[in-house]
């Protein structure tokens, strides 16, 4: 890349086997179903999550929003998290676009919505109620540290889920690191749910693209749900190529992206000025803020840094910062960010 940027992981250019991969890409007609590389891709995220069908979006709110719509009607409620991707940076779609009344809820340090807090939130079948049907939860928790939540946090919401004859969508734009860090295959946690949006634009490098996986029943309805809102790619097969190898190849180079955030948040550490726990860092997102003395807001010091080191980090409210690890930062560009923060503090 032209610019060492730790801002998200979704700042990634394609690898150079992905762009061989899409210019050789054969390619058909995807809204009449007729492009391979999309069948493939589609076909290849379910087996690798545990679902019966897939469909190939435009993006991880694409895919966040066709789950949401498909499992509800107008009129309908969702429980989220008040920090949850879907509530707080997709643009209120479900309100707009599906009518959907968003029910939040406080979540602990990790992201994790409480059990017996969700449980007690889904309104009874009552004519003054909205009808209560989805639960939605994120897996990284992208808000909180990308911590990597644990089966049984699934398999207890599933349990509620079911009891109450709601579905359960997972925003797993980065669910392949969650999985990663615990070292557990992906269907330990996606068994649990009954839908998963999966970004392949993120730090699995593809320049476009997310999979949303399901039952046939669920896909059927989303790929009519993806026309209404534009999505039918056509030759849709160039990014699909590209998708493959994010699927299959760069998916398992993701502990390298974490040992860096360690290697990060360690050196993030020793800064004085900088305060962070390494031990809060789960997978590939370092968040980390200033002391109070520090004579810059966290814009300012991220505006700063980019001034004297051409290296952009973000910097959010008043303290809080944000460097993500992604294929295109290793050792050399870590030391260089830790070197130009030190500079900066104490140069
Ligand atoms: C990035 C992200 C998404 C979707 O992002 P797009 O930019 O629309 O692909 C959804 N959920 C979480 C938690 C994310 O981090």
């Amino acid at each position: 890349m032209d610019e060492i940027d730790f801002r998200s992981d979704t700042v990634t250019w394609p690898t150079p086997a992905m762009r061989q991969a899409m210019a050789n890409a054969r390619v058909g007609d995807d809204v009449y179903g007729e492009d391979p590389t999309v069948n493939q891709l589609e076909q290849d995220t379910a087996d690798l999550l545990g679902h019966e069908a897939g469909l190939f979006v435009s993006s991880g709110t694409q895919g966040n929003l066709i789950a949401m719509l498909s499992h509800t009607q107008r009129g309908d409620e969702a429980i989220m998290g008040e920090d949850a991707h879907v509530y707080l940076w997709e643009a209120g779609g479900i309100a707009s676009l599906g009518g959907v009344l968003p029910k939040t809820l406080p979540t602990d340090a990790r992201g994790q919505l409480h059990p017996a807090q969700v449980e007690a939130a889904i309104n009874p079948d009552n004519p003054h109620k909205a009808r209560t049907r989805l639960i939605c939860t994120e897996n990284s928790s992208g808000g909180n540290h990308g911590a990597a939540l644990a089966p049984t946090y699934f398999a207890n919401l599933r349990h509620i889920a079911q009891t109450h004859n709601l579905r359960l969508h997972l925003d797993g734009a980065r669910l392949l690191n969650a999985t990663t860090a615990l070292r557990i295959p992906p269907t330990a946690v996606s068994q649990h749910v009954d839908s998963v949006s999966l970004c392949l634009s993120k730090g699995l490098c593809a320049p476009v693209g997310s999979v949303l996986v399901g039952s046939h029943d669920f896909i059927h309805r989303a790929r009519r749900l993806r026309k209404v809102l534009g999505g039918g790619m056509r030759q849709a097969g160039i990014l699909a190529a590209a998708g493959l190898i994010a699927l299959h190849d760069m998916s398992q180079r993701l502990d390298q992206d974490h040992q860096h955030a360690q290697l990060l948040a360690h050196g993030l550490a020793d800064i004085d000025g900088i305060v962070i726990n390494p031990a809060a860092v789960e997978t590939n997102l370092v968040f980390f803020s200033l002391r109070e003395d520090v004579p810059y807001t966290a814009p300012q010091l991220a505006q700063k840094l980019y001034e004297t080191t051409q290296i952009h980090i973000g910097g959010y409210g008043i303290h809080r910062l944000r460097a993500v690890t992604h294929y295109w930062v290793g050792e050399p560009e870590i030391e260089q960010l830790l070197a130009g923060l030190k500079n900066l503090l104490h140069g």
